[in-house]
């Protein structure tokens, strides 16, 4: 069993938030999606007070989402709002097959989240934790950053995507920059302006060894000062874990005087207030 901390909010505990943008039915292997499979995520949701929420698989398990079965659960549950997504990221192997079925199911997708989980390393997710952490040994961190924000981009010129996940995931084992963030990260906010995309704000970093939330307060605030909006998302890979810390978040979100939160239906966004 994981220590508890205060900060760590019960899986049980209200949510503040309406909405959770980044889950994972599947967890970490193809399954098929069934009732069976996705109804205990609309129940948690339901119980916590979510009323907004998007599958977000992994592209490389698309072969176990099934468009038919998320339509019969949204029949079977008119009070919540079920969006139809996934997560699409650089996997040299899987993320060609991962664009293409994307391409040919973009009319059943609401949202699209863009990810960069490889760096250097075909066969190892450097988010990988603890194993992950090598692949920074002995590297210059300034330079790992760098090109951990140029594949952001890359991914986000796809034309595919409509918000970034976690996206300074690349600091997950503590790792800093020696240069300020803001002037790395500068140039991709832009890019994620200028085509129009969202961000999100994830309670997953909490449950890491880096524990801040994804991203910084610093690119929290730059992302404000250009006008990018924010949705919000857990990072769930069990029902357990949708909504999780959202009581924190909320209160990130108010500090920072954050209004409104970005939802998505045919990926077309809309902004809801916040309360
Ligand atoms: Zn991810
Ligand atoms: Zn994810």
């Amino acid at each position: 069993m994981v220590h508890s901390s205060p900060t760590l909010q019960h899986s049980n505990t209200p949510s503040p938030l309406f909405s959770d943008y980044h889950t994972h039915p599947q967890g970490h292997r193809v399954q098929r999606y069934s009732q069976e499979l996705l109804q205990p995520w609309v129940d948690q949701a339901r119980k916590i007070g979510l009323r907004d929420i998007a599958f977000t698989d992994h592209d490389r398990h698309h072969a176990g989402v099934d468009f038919d079965e998320i339509d019969q659960l949204r029949e079977r549950n008119p009070d919540l709002k079920i969006r139809a997504g996934i997560e699409l990221d650089n996997d040299p192997e899987n993320s060609a097959a991962g664009r293409k079925w994307i391409e040919q199911h973009s009319d059943k997708l609401d949202f699209v989240l863009g990810s960069v989980h490889f760096l250097q390393r075909d066969d190892q997710m450097f988010d990988t934790v603890p194993a992950g952490a090598s692949q920074f040994e002995g590297r210059n961190i300034d330079e790992v950053y760098v090109d951990y924000f140029r594949r952001v981009r890359n991914i986000a010129s796809t034309g595919l995507v409509d918000c970034l996940a976690h996206l300074d995931l690349i600091k997950i084992h503590g790792h800093r920059p020696n240069a300020e963030i803001e002037a790395i990260a500068d140039e991709t906010l832009d890019f994620i302006r200028a085509r129009n995309l969202a961000i999100e704000l994830s309670t997953a970093g909490w449950r890491k060894p880096v524990n801040e939330l994804y991203p910084s307060d610093q690119l929290i605030k730059l992302a404000m000062q250009k006008g990018i909006p924010f949705t919000t998302a857990s990072d769930a890979h069990s029902h357990v874990q949708l909504g999780e810390n959202f009581g924190r978040l909320a209160e990130k979100i108010s500090g920072f005087g954050i209004c409104e939160i970005a939802i998505y239906q045919d990926h077309k966004r809309k902004m809801r207030s916040v309360l």
